[in-house]
Formats: structure tokens, C-alpha cells, sequence
């Protein structure tokens, strides 16, 4: 499951929610991105 933010307001999204309508419900609008919630941990052995 994909999720977005809303490059305006920060609004966060679902990718379900964004199939109905590819526009933000707070602002309107549509620009979003996939804020990268994975965090990388190198542990060294
Ligand atoms: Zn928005």
C-alpha cells in the first residue's frame, strides 16, 4: 500500500484515496510525492 503526501499542505494520502480522485481533499491540489518512511540502518556486523 502506497502512500503520498501532499506536496502543499503536507496532507498525507493513500494510494485508495488517490484513485477516486487525484486531488488533495485539504487544498486541492495535486502535486503530491512518496515520502520515503524506511528507515535504512547499516549495522556493522
Ligand atoms: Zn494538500
Amino acid at each position: 500500500m502506497a502512500e503520498y503526501k501532499c506536496f502543499h499542505c503536507g496532507n498525507n494520502l493513500k494510494s485508495k484515496d488517490l484513485k477516486k480522485r487525484f486531488v488533495c481533499p485539504e487544498c486541492g491540489s495535486r502535486i503530491f510525492y512518496k515520502p520515503r518512511n524506511k528507515m535504512k540502518t547499516v549495522n556493522s556486523d
